[in-house]
Formats: structure tokens, C-alpha cells, sequence
């Protein structure tokens, strides 16, 4: 799950970490207010969206906006005005995709007077199953092409989850920044609030890009992304309210709603397969066969008919879905189950699209009986690569 940058900041204040002064406006009346709150000289302007690279995206036509999701001002009126702009527009970055997202919240912050440029983040490196920290002089804007062009640029290390944290590594990153002073102090101590606030959250990434030194010798963090473990958010209440459902796929968000794991995919084959591994071997075999799986989902063990029904109609919404396999292996799931749940779904939504159902283990029979008898033109397959074989060829021709 993530978060936005306001609400980041928000929780590296609450950890002691130093951020901006900032408010947050939902509605175009409130920009200057929100503005005059703020001591000046320069307000910064920024789009709320889960996606970085703002700074250097561009809003969609059809009227001419702010140049970019970042906008600097010299005024209350200017940073209002800028503001107004930017709500309800569309930003398009290098991470949103040509779709670009609805900018629906904006921040408004006070400028920094920026000596350099930093970039610091923690993640979940799933190669050593440790906090990894990634530190680089190079920050800013340009990460992306550091990390491609000049690798050296980027310090990396882990932390021993027995031993923990300790002042050596905070050192360790103000050494590689190059600090010295309070800012070195700062910089050990931040690296030290962050590690905590990563743990004791359950994040899974944590990117302060840039993390600056100001002229007068500051360290501040000026952006912060926020990724948690959705696993874990049951026990993070405070968190979880922090959702913003508009920033997420909507099939996703419908999925979570009835505890389906759904992730969606660019592919043109729709899978409704029950357990992880079986989906993942559904989408290997589509690929072996010459087409890509359009998304990935499980419906679990025990799914009810409700269940199976809402997963149905989830994929069917997706308007890239060409055709649907169906591939249930009935072990404590039903057979029976799984094809009434496609019956009442096809009933409701309907059927556009060719549908390879492929049913084994408990009430194989009756499941198969159901289907044949309900008049749908759906194909019956007998394994995992005649369905496979079966739906790529309906969907090719
Ligand atoms: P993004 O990474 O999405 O482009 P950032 O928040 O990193 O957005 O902003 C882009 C750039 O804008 C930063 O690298 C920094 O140079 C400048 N910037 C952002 N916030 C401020 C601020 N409060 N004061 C001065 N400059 C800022
Ligand atoms: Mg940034």
C-alpha cells in the first residue's frame, strides 16, 4: 500500500525527521488560505499523486497548465493560482503511463534554498532477507539515469537484523553524502529515525529523493515516497486510513474488497484459478503458448459462490480481456460452486469473449453437468495444456 508524500511527511515529522513546513488543499477555495499560512519567501507547489517523477511530468491538454507537477512560486497569489491549476488535471509522468493520474490533492510547501542534492532510501532486499539502505550523492530528479550510467555513484549496504542499527551506519551515509558539522549529526540521526519508523511501521520502501543539504547547513527530506506491506497493515489502523482508493486500480480495489488476490496485468488472456502456485503455472503455460495472461488471481481455498462471482465480473470489466480460462482444481473449493458462480456472473455481465473452463477434483462431474446443461457456449477442457492450447487458440484464431 502506499501513501502520499504529504502523509509521508507527516509520519517523518512524527519520527523526528526534519521536512517542510506544509499544507495540504483539496479544493480550489482553500489555495490561498493554505498559502497565507506559509511564512515565504518561495512556495513550492505539489501534485498529490502515488507516482513520482512530477517534477519533470506534464499535464494533459486540453487546457494549457502548470509546466510540470512541481511548481516553485514568489507568492501567496502565484502559489494559489498554480494550485488552482493543478486540481482536477491530469499529470503524466514517467511512472504513470501514458493514462496519466487525476491530480485530486495538492501541497503546498515552503521552499528550501537547496546546496545539494541527495538520495537516500531503505527497502526490502529479498536477495540477503535484510533493510537495505541505497545512499547516493547524485540525488534529485535523475536517479534513474545514475543508477544506469554510473553505478559506482551508489552506496548500498544492509542491516543485520540480530544486531539492529547502530551509529556506525548512519555514519557510514553522512560519510558517503560528504557532510560534515551538524549536518553530519543530523544525517546519523535521521538515518537512525528512519530505520525505526521503517520497522516499527512494517514499510517496505522508503525513498527520500531528494534528501537535501540547505545553504545554511541543514539536512531536510524535500520528497518522500511510502510503500507498507499490505500483509501487515491489520495491525497499522493509523495507516490504513491514510488509503486514498482513488489512486489504485480500480479492479484491484474491487478484488481487495472481497479478499481476492488480484493483481492486474497487460495481457489479453483473463485467469480465474484457484490458489497461488496453480495461478502462476496458468500464466506460465499461457505464455507457452503464445499469448500473456491479463491478470493474475487466486480465489482462494473456500471462495463462495459471491466470491467467485465478483472475480468473474472483475475480469470481465477489463476491456483487454479477449478471452477467459477458467482452471479450478477442487480440493476443499467445489467444482459445483465454481460453476454456478460462472453462471450467475455470465448471466449478469454476460459473456463477449471465447471461456475455457478446465474443472478437476471434488464434484468434477456435477461442476461439468452444470456448465454443459446451462446452453453457454463455454469449451471444456481436460488439463492444464489443453486449456491452455484451447483459449490461446480462441483468442488467436
Ligand atoms: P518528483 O520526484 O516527483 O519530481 P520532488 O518532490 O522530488 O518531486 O520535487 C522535484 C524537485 O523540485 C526536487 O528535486 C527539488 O529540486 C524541487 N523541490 C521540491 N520541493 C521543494 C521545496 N520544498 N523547496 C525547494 N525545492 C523543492
Ligand atoms: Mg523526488
Amino acid at each position: 500500500m502506499n501513501i502520499h508524500e504529504y502523509q509521508a511527511k507527516q509520519l517523518l515529522k512524527a519520527y523526528g525527521a526534519p521536512v517542510s513546513d506544509g499544507r495540504i488543499v483539496l479544493r480550489a477555495e482553500e489555495a490561498k488560505t493554505a498559502a497565507g499560512e506559509i511564512d515565504g519567501p518561495i512556495w513550492v507547489v505539489k501534485a498529490q499523486i502515488h507516482a513520482g517523477g512530477r517534477g519533470k511530468g506534464s499535464f494533459k491538454e486540453p487546457e494549457a497548465g502548470p509546466k510540470g507537477g512541481v511548481r516553485i512560486c514568489k507568492s501567496v497569489e502565484e502559489a494559489a493560482e498554480e494550485t488552482q491549476k493543478m486540481l482536477g488535471r491530469t499529470l503524466v509522468t514517467a511512472q504513470t503511463g501514458e493514462a496519466g493520474k487525476q491530480v485530486n490533492r495538492v501541497y503546498i510547501e515552503d521552499g528550501s534554498d537547496i546546496e545539494k542534492e541527495f538520495y537516500l532510501s531503505l527497502l526490502v532486499d529479498r536477495q540477503t532477507a535484510r533493510v537495505s539502505f541505497v545512499v547516493s550523492t547524485e540525488g534529485g530528479m535523475d536517479i534513474e539515469e545514475v543508477a544506469a550510467s554510473t553505478p559506482e555513484k551508489i552506496l548500498s549496504f544492509s542491516v543485520d537484523p540480530a544486531s539492529g542499527l547502530s551509529s556506525f551506519h548512519g555514519r557510514k551515509v553522512a560519510f558517503e553524502l560528504g557532510l560534515t558539522g551538524q549536518a553530519f549529526k543530523q544525517c546519523v540521526k535521521l538515518v537512525d529515525n528512519l530505520y525505526r519508523l521503517f520497522i516499527e511501521k512494517d514499510l517496505e520502501m522508503l525513498e527520500i529523493n531528494p534528501l537535501i543539504l540547505t545553504t545554511d547547513g541543514n539536512v531536510k527530506c524535500l520528497d518522500c515516497k511510502m510503500g507498507f506491506d499490505g500483509n501487515a497493515m491489520y495491525r497499522h489502523q493509523d495507516i490504513m486510513s491514510l488509503r486514498d482508493e482513488t489512486e489504485e486500480d480500480p479492479k484491484e480495489l474491487a478484488a481487495s474488497k472481497f479478499d481476492l488476490n488480484y493483481i492486474a496485468l497487460d495481457g489479453e488472456i483473463g485467469c480465474m484459478v484457484n490458489g497461488a502456485g496453480l495461478a502462476m503455472a496458468t500464466m506460465d503455460i499461457i505464455k507457452l503458448y503464445g499469448s500473456e495472461p491479463a491478470n493474475f488471481l487466486d480465489v482462494g481455498g473456500g471462495a463462495t459462490k459471491e466470491k467467485v462471482t465478483e472475480a468473474f465480473k472483475i475480469i470481465t470489466s477489463d476491456p483487454q480481456v479477449k478471452g477467459i480460462l477458467v482452471n479450478i482444481f477442487g480440493g476443499i473449493m467445489r467444482c459445483d460452486v465454481i460453476a454456478e458462480g460462472v453462471l450467475v456472473a455470465v448471466k449478469e455481465v454476460g459473456l463477449q469473449v471465447p471461456l475455457v473452463v478446465r474443472l478437476e477434483g471434488t464434484n468434477v462431474e456435477l461442476g461439468k453437468k452444470i456448465i454443459n446443461e446451462s446452453g453457454l457456449a463455454v469449451i471444456a477442457a481436460d488439463n492444464l495444456a489443453d486449456a491452455a492450447e484451447k483459449i490461446v487458440k480462441a483468442v488467436k484464431g
